[in-house]
Parts: C-alpha cells; sequence; structure tokens
C-alpha cells in the first residue's frame, strides 16, 4: 500500500458524512482509511436502473418505481413490539402503499407532493399494490435506486445505504487518484481495463456489463498477485540438507502399539512419507483424506519414525480442544516424558518447564495450537512439521513454524478435498497422498433432512439413541454478523433441552466464546462419555473424534455450506455403531434444497466438494482460506478458473523476465504481493 497516493491513505473520516460513529462501524468491516474503502469490494451489485410505471407490477415482483407522496405516513401501533408505517403514493393515475415495520424515521422522511423512488418487493392483492419495507430516496439522487446498484457485506449497526454513501462519497473524492500498477504490456495482453476506472465500476457501474469488466480485472490481478506470492514461496524454500530420518527400522514396533490394522490407503501413504524423509531432501506432502480416513494416525506414525531417529516432531492443530484430543491420544504411542501439550491455555510455569524441555531437546513431541508459533518456542533439532486441518492455517502461518527447524520435513493433512487442477496450481510445490478408503467397518451415515414439524419425532428418536448408551451432538450455526442472536439462539436451545425436553439426561453446552478451560472440560466430559447431549456451535467441526456418538443434529442446517456439513457429519459414524445425522432446515430456496439432497445422497466427500463448487453461486466465495492461502476479495475459484490458468501462465512470464521483480514497470506489483502475504514479508518470506 506505501507507494500509494499519499491521499489515498487519509483516514476514513475524511469522507463527508463519516464521524467517529460510522468511523467506529466501518473499522469493525476493516475500513480505516480511504483506500480500505476503495478496495471494500460489494458482494454483488443489482439492476435497479429500469423504472417501472406502478400499473405494470406486478405480484411478488421486486422493483423500481418513482412516485409522488400523496399521504402523511399512517402510524399503527399492531402489538407492543410492532408498528406499522406506512405511506400512498402515486405514480399518474395509480396508487400503491408503501409499508415498513418499526422504522420510526418513515414518520418524517417524505415530503407531500414530491416525487421518490422505491425499490422492494411488489405485492399485489384484490388490485391493491403494496411494496414491503422499500427501499427510499428522492428520485433526482439515483444512488440506492434507478440504477446499477452495489450491495456490501454490513456490520451490526450499518444499513446498506449508509455504506453505498460513504462508498459513493470515496469513489468521487479519488477520481483519478490511483497510480495504475499494473504495466502496461499486461493489461494490453490480458485485455484488462484501467484501475481507476476499475475502482469506480466495481462501485458504481454504469451498467452491468462495465460491473463485469471491472471485476475480472480486479479478479485477475487478485489471482496474478496470489500466483506471484506463491511462487516466490516456492523458490525460497530450502529443499536439500534436510534431516535423513530411516524410519522402516522403527515402523513394526509402532504397528504393534496401533489396536487396528491400517488400511491400503494408510500403508501406502505412510510408505510414501518413508521414502520421503529418509531422501535428504525436505518432505512438502499434502494428505488428503475424508474426515474419519484415518490421518491422525499416520501422523504418529511419521512422528514416531522421527523420534526414534532422536530428533524432534511438532504438530499444530487449528484448535485447542483438537490440540488436546491429538495430546491425550499420542500417549498411547509415546512416553509421557517426551510428549509435551502447548496451547493458548498452559501456564506460564508449566509453559516455562515446557520450553525448556523443548530447547534442551528433551521434549521430542510437540503438539499444540498456534501458541507454537510464538518466538520463545525454539527447538533442538526440529525435523518434522505437521499440520492438521491445514486450511484452517495461513501459508505463512505454516512457512513460520518451518523456519523454527533446520530443512524440516512437512506434512499436511486436509480434509477439504479440492479438484485435481486446482490442486495442481495451489499446490504445486506439494506432493499429493490421498487417503481414499476408509477403515472397515464403517457404515454410512444415514442422514436426513426435515422441518421443523419433525422436532417431537426427532427428540424421541434421540432419546432412543440415549437410551442405548449413545450420545448426541447438536449443533447450531454461529455466524460472525449475527453472533450475538446465534449465541442467544444456542444458550435458549440448551436450556429448553436440558430443563424441558431431556431433564433427565445430562445435556452440556460449548461455544467459542467460554474460557478454554471450561471448554475443555466440557470436550472431555462428553469424551468420557459423561454427557449425554452436546450442544454447541461449529467449534466441534473439526477434528473432533467420539467414537461413541452416533447422532448429529443440525439446527438450521440452511445456513452451512456443504463442507461444513459434511465436517459435522464426519463427527459421528467413528465407531461401530450405526450413526445419524439429522438436518433440520427450512429448505427456502432451491439452492438450498439441492445441497441437502446432496448431503442424504452421498457420504463421499470428494463428490460433495465437486457439487459444493458447482452450486455455489456469484457473491458467494469459496474463501481461499479453506486452502491456507491468503484470503481472495473478489476471485471466485469455483467460477474463475478460467482466469485463474490466465494469471498463472502471466505470473511465470513475469518471473521468467524479471525473476526477483526488480524492473520499474514490476515495482507496483512487487508491492501488492507483500501486501497481499502481509504476515510472510514480516517473516521475511518474501523480499
Ligand atoms: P480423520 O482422518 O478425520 O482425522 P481420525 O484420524 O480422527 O480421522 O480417525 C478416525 C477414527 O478412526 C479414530 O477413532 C481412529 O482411531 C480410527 N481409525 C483410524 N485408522 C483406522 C483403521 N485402519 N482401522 C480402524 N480404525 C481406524
Ligand atoms: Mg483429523
Amino acid at each position: 500500500m506505501n507507494g500509494e497516493n499519499e491521499y489515498l491513505l487519509k483516514d476514513i473520516t475524511y469522507v463527508k458524512g463519516v464521524g467517529e460513529a460510522k468511523a467506529k462501524l466501518l473499522a469493525r468491516l476493516g475500513i480505516f482509511t480511504l483506500y480500505d474503502m476503495l478496495w471494500f469490494f460489494p458482494r454483488y451489485v443489482e439492476d435497479r436502473t429500469e423504472i417501472k410505471p406502478v400499473s405494470s407490477l406486478k405480484d411478488g415482483e421486486t422493483a423500481c418505481i418513482c412516485a409522488e407522496i400523496y399521504s402523511d405516513a399512517q402510524v399503527i401501533r399492531v402489538r407492543s413490539n410492532m408498528t406499522i408505517y406506512s405511506v400512498i403514493v402515486k405514480d399518474g393515475m395509480d396508487i400503491a402503499t408503501m409499508m415498513w415495520f418499526n422504522n420510526k424515521y418513515i414518520k418524517t422522511a417524505f415530503k407531500l407532493g414530491e416525487k421518490y423512488n422505491f425499490y422492494g418487493k411488489v405485492s399485489k392483492k384484490f388490485g391493491k399494490i403494496q411494496m414491503t419495507a422499500p427501499t427510499y430516496e428522492a428520485s433526482e439522487n439515483n444512488l440506492h435506486t434507478g440504477r446499477v446498484v452495489p450491495v456490501y457485506s454490513l456490520t451490526e449497526n450499518l444499513p446498506q445505504k449508509t455504506i453505498r454513501m460513504v462508498a459513493k462519497n470515496c469513489v468521487d473524492m479519488t477520481k483519478g487518484c490511483i497510480h495504475e500498477y499494473l504495466p502496461d504490456y499486461v493489461r494490453k495482453e490480458y485485455n484488462l481495463c484501467e484501475i481507476n476506472w476499475a475502482i469506480s465500476s466495481i462501485h458504481f457501474p454504469e451498467t452491468a456489463g462495465d460491473y463485469e469488466s471491472a471485476r475480472r480485472r480486479l479478479a485477475f490481478e487478485e489471482l496474478l498477485f496470489m500466483q506471484l506470492g506463491l511462487l516466490h514461496l516456492r523458490r525460497a524454500k530450502k529443499k536439500y540438507g534436510a534431516p535423513v530420518i530411516d524410519g522402516s527400522a522403527y515402523a513394526e514396533e509402532f504397528m504393534k502399539k496401533v489396536p487396528f490394522e491400517f488400511t491400503n490407503a494408510q500403508k501406502k501413504v505412510c510408505d510414501e512419507i518413508l521414502h520421503d524423509i529418509k531422501s535428504g531432501i525436505a518432505m512438502s506432502r499434502l494428505i488428503q483424506g475424508d474426515v474419519g480416513s484415518g490421518k491422525t494416525i499416520v501422523a504418529f506414525f511419521a512422528m514416531h519414525c522421527c523420534v526414534r531417529n532422536g530428533r524432534q516432531a511438532a504438530l499444530m492443530a487449528p484448535t485447542e480442544v483438537l490440540a488436546r484430543q491429538h495430546y491425550t491420544a499420542s500417549l498411547s504411542f509415546f512416553d509421557e516424558k517426551e510428549v509435551a501439550l502447548l496451547t493458548g491455555s498452559t501456564t506460564p510455569s508449566e509453559k516455562k518447564k515446557i520450553l525448556e524441555q523443548i530447547k534442551a531437546g528433551n521434549i521430542k513431541v510437540i503438539i499444540g495450537t498456534h501458541a507454537l508459533l510464538e518466538d520463545n518456542v525454539e527447538f533442538s533439532n526440529l525435523s518434522l512439521i505437521i499440520t492438521d486441518e491445514q486450511h484452517r492455517f495461513g501459508v505463512n502461518q505454516r512457512a513460520c513454524l518451518a523456519k523454527k527447524g533446520n530443512t524440516p520435513h512437512v506434512l499436511v493433512m486436509s480434509a477439504t478435498p479440492i479438484p485435481r487442477t486446482l490442486a495442481l496450481i495451489l499446490y504445486g510445490d506439494l506432493n499429493i497422498s490421498v487417503i481414499d478408503e476408509l477403515p472397515p467397518g464403517r457404515k454410512t451415515v444415514d442422514t436426513f433432512a426435515v422441518n421443523e414439524d419433525m422436532r417431537a419425532r426427532i427428540e424421541k428418536f434421540t432419546d432412543n439413541e440415549i437410551s442405548k448408551g449413545r450420545q448426541v451432538f447438536v449443533v447450531c450455526p454461529l455466524v460472525e454478523n449475527s453472533e450475538k442472536v446465534d449465541l442467544q439462539s444456542a444458550v435458549n436451545l440448551y436450556e429448553r433441552l436440558r430443563d424441558k425436553v431431556f431433564s433427565n439426561r445430562r445435556v452440556a453446552l460449548l461455544h467459542g466464546k467460554m474460557k478454554p478451560s471450561v471448554k475443555n472440560a466440557v470436550m472431555k466430559d462428553f469424551a468420557d462419555g459423561k454427557t449425554d447431549i452436546l450442544v454447541s456451535t461449529t467449534v466441534i467441526e473439526v477434528g473432533i473424534n467420539v467414537p461413541n456418538a452416533s447422532l448429529m443434529i443440525i439446527e438450521d442446517a440452511q445456513r452451512f455450506g456443504l463442507s461444513t456439513l459434511h465436517q459435522l457429519r464426519g463427527r459421528v459414524g467413528r465407531g461401530s455403531d450405526k450413526a445419524y445425522c439429522i438436518m433440520i432446515a427450512d429448505a427456502v430456496t432451491d439452492i438450498t434444497k439441492q445441497r441437502l439432497n446432496v448431503m442424504c445422497s452421498t457420504n463421499d466427500g470428494f463428490v460433495i466438494a465437486n457439487k459444493d463448487l458447482e452450486l455455489r453461486g456469484p457473491g458467494d466465495f469459496l474463501g481461499v482460506r479453506q486452502h491456507g492461502l491468503p484470503d481472495l476479495k473478489i476471485a471466485n475459484l469455483a467460477t474463475d478458473g478460467v482466469l485463474l490458468k490466465e494469471a498463472n501462465i502471466c505470473a511465470k512470464k513475469i518471473l521468467e523476465k524479471d525473476p526477483s521483480l526488480l524492473q520499474k514497470e514490476h515495482l507496483g506489483i512487487k508491492r501488492k504481493i507483500n501486501d497481499m502475504f502481509k504476515e510472510g514479508a514480516k517473516a521475511g518470506i518474501i523480499s
């Protein structure tokens, strides 16, 4: 961002209409400067250009009208907490009623006889035309209506109209201020529009086509920077001189401690690992395996080989609950004295001891969360690094850990399958192993999508499962923007189950806002079978392994993405008992129905992942974070495959021409990459 026109780095309060209060709200969206606002792209745009005559409106359509205010606002108090405000408007000979709930501003919003635009959903009953909660503005304004209108992500108390106004003022005051950073030859070759035009048109395009051109340019550059950054990372990686670890002599000893026979897929991956770590070249391997395919034991196998060679191995997990679970499991394979758990809730005194022991090399197996990345964690001879559920970590976090060893071997494990072509581009530097086989005796999880009406039956079924000695997960959604409400409904559900429906059972609650120590205790009780029902928000999504749990109930399932639903379902069916997954959902949209149908019809993670890519529409971006890469704001890996390929080719060409990006025409690009891979730049990965 430095090197950008200084003016763009001015505080957001510099924009007309933004005071301290609005600035605070905008800060929640990561908007602090003019630049941030310009790069806060709308989620999508809506074409509200056409203004329809009231006489042509149809029931159920969403439309924009221009009409004169024909009556003062009517206020009707329906209940103590519900007031309806309405005005009658007139367009030629036709009249219509505009209606809002609990919006006291309506009373003073309009001037009798003046013209306004209204945009909203139309209902037409017995010839009477009505719009419910339409967006409105004076008809000459054309910001929220009568044009192609941007729709932004919001945060609590920040309405769409407000952020749109801020965006508009910001775009207007910065016209022509952005230095073009893509070289001319790149723009020409890939037919990309100019940056000032792109930014202005991504927010306020003249036409839907202009929006597409702008989006194409911005998505292309994003993919280009990501590709360039990744190619850099790969080149920077030192590969030779990795520790030579001969594991084959210790394989049998390990197998003796395992209570089951490895699947062929697991054996194959173990062989690949043995081969890698013996080669003297640092292993970089991705293990992809569906939920429940048994990746953990393979990780322990690799760690065992490493430790028997007198070297240290680290295993990093994305949540404390999962790290603790791995730690507990590891004690069956390693001596208690040679293993340590390091997380955010390790006490300072304990931590001090552990850090000393790690540094001295007495502790050989280190399991933990992000806490492993802290500067004060120093190793004696860290030779193997494993990240579990790697999509939860950034590329840079992985790189940070790698720097703590001397050319260590690296193994990453993921249950998020991605199509092969995508994998090649994103993980070009990794070898990929696939565990494409589930342990024997696994039964598919019977999956049902039901609606509210079935609740009584579900509760009966739940009780039955518990009577058989089984345990039950109940998962509620928790989404960032509506955290408070979501948390409350999870708590309400918990209390209802505990006090009313299952007062004779042991019901517990788990959510992300709890203290880590409390979370651990709750999780441990559930794992030990001391609780029958665990009501939780999605903190249990990744990795949790409680084989006795046989029923997964997902509340408001329509609010979860396919891959999350699959992850959640993967929490049951891990034992030998028949397992069930019940998704309670109001299947309102077709997409939701299709999503739930996919879940009911297959248990195969790869099939589900492909379907997921297919079903995600524009505006619903496949978070790149899922693949451990920096966030993409606008490019969509699911639908921008062609663009990604072009960007990949372009990136290679640029690096061929100028490997370290030192030429003047590439300096702008270089800055952008550093920006995108910020943490990495700090760690000195990209110079
Ligand atoms: P994931 O791949 O989702 O991380 P886990 O490693 O948690 O799966 O394994 C799921 C369960 O399957 C664990 O209880 C584990 O002990 C068990 N398991 C793993 N491999 C086998 C096997 N070959 N045979 C039987 N059970 C196995
Ligand atoms: Mg796992």
